[in-house]
């Protein structure tokens, strides 16, 4: 297992270079996520990989582009924490690109608060005040700060900087991040914040390049994966989102409920007598598409099996994104487009015709033939709202935040 020290020999030399390589890691309670982007064509990945598993049976997996593995390697349950796995991912990536240096590290961080709106190179300051926010997020943030700590104190000469799922949403006006409650909960913290930004961000930024005239306009992005949920852009700022104080609200998920009366919430403690801990499993990890079908929390799961709970929770996934759809409309004041992203959005051409049938009084059309094809436009010609297929790319739009701080250093 490798040791802050040997990782500090492995990443050497002490000075980095700015044309290094730059890589990307997002930690999370059970997996180290990791990718190299070249030093010159900093949108090329190099290489992309995972230790998964952490806790239970973690295991390393290093691919290039075309899916090659070029490394593998698994360790027992006890060997690696969080921690553990970022030096391993470090130590790993230096190998990989032996020769060339790493010039920075940009991390996924799931919340900046209210402060931080905007990419920034990490330091002790910087950490402290991320570590505030992680009753806000406990499930995500601990093991972001956690891996960032790691490198800092293995390698200190490698400028890190973090890149947060919440930034692209601190356009929303006041009122979009406003809840019903007192107003001194507000200025604790507790307001919408939204979640997968960075996702939002890249479509907003390939959107701009494909359909500019329509990037202008007010979109709707539909991020729609394990987890799911919808943003409203104008002019490729965000001004409501479905996602709120945490990434439990808004749509149904692969495992997570989506909005739900606090009362239910009241209710399972009072009279059913659930822990926080028991509430918090349930609406995370026992809830979504899992929990109504009580089939899976995977969409092609749910396709495949004959069971009718599985064809409902589809109906009702389907169902949330169109309910949701529309409030997102309102709070644009009407709907030029919409963006589908992520494994369900790119891959799912069911759901996506699904989805715009229940849109079509706002002036969604889908063209069959483009939509089986799902890339690009594939809304009809002349449909008043037009729909695209985006595929998103959150390491790359980390990568790219990163290089532009590295940049400025
Ligand atoms: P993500 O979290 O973005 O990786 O998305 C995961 C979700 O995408 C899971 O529910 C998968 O079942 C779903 N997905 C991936 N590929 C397909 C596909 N070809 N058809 C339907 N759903 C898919």
């Amino acid at each position: 297992m490798s040791s802050p020290e040997t990782v500090t020999q492995a990443v050497a030399p002490a000075k980095v270079s700015p044309d290094g390589c730059v890589a990307v890691v997002n930690a999370g309670s059970s997996s180290v996520k990791f990718a190299i982007y070249e030093p010159d064509a900093r949108q090329d990945v190099r290489y992309h990989g995972k230790i998964e598993g952490i806790g239970t049976a973690p295991r390393l997996k290093v691919e290039r582009p075309d899916g090659e593995t070029v490394s593998e390697r698994s360790w027992r349950a006890e060997a690696l924490d969080v921690q553990a796995a970022t030096l391993e991912v470090l130590r790993t990536a230096a190998d990989l690109i032996r020769g060339s240096p790493i010039a920075g590290i940009g991390h996924r961080v799931v919340h900046g608060g209210t402060d931080f709106a905007a990419p920034i190179r990490v330091d002790d300051a910087v950490v402290a005040a991320l570590k505030r926010l992680i009753p806000l997020a406990p499930l995500h943030q601990p093991f972001n700060l956690a891996a960032i700590e790691a490198i800092a104190q293995a390698a200190p000469h490698i400028p890190q900087v973090a890149c947060f799922d919440t930034a692209f949403h601190r356009s929303q006006p006041a009122l979009a991040q406003l809840f019903g409650l007192p107003r001194k909960f507000a200025e604790e913290g507790v307001r919408r914040y939204g979640f997968h930004g960075l996702s939002y961000e890249y479509i907003a930024g390939r959107l701009a390049e494909t359909a500019p005239e329509l990037a202008r306009g007010r979109v709707i992005a539909a991020h729609l994966g394990n987890g799911a949920s919808l943003c409203a852009m104008k002019g490729g700022r965000c001004v409501a989102t479905t996602m709120g104080f945490t990434a439990v609200d808004g749509l149904l998920m692969g495992t997570r409920c989506g909005t739900l009366d606090p009362g239910v919430v009241l209710y399972l403690m009072d009279e059913k007598g659930l822990s926080v801990r028991d509430v918090e499993d349930l609406v995370y990890r026992r809830s979504g598409l899992l929990g109504v079908s009580g089939v899976s929390s995977d969409m092609r799961g749910l396709r495949a099996s004959p069971e009718p709970a599985a064809a409902e929770a589809i109906a009702l996934f389907v169902y949330r994104v169109v309910r949701e759809a529309g409030s997102l409309a309102a709070a644009l004041g009407g709907l030029d487009g919409l963006v589908f992203t992520a494994g369900i959005g790119e891959n799912d051409p069911q759901t996506r015709a699904e989805i715009a049938a229940g849109c079509a009084w706002l002036g969604l059309e889908l063209d069959e033939t483009r939509n089986a094809r799902g890339s690009g436009r594939v809304s009809r010609d002349g449909s008043p709202v037009e729909v695209w297929v985006i595929p998103t790319n959150e390491e790359a739009m980390i990568a790219r935040h990163a290089a532009a701080v590295l940049a400025t250093i």
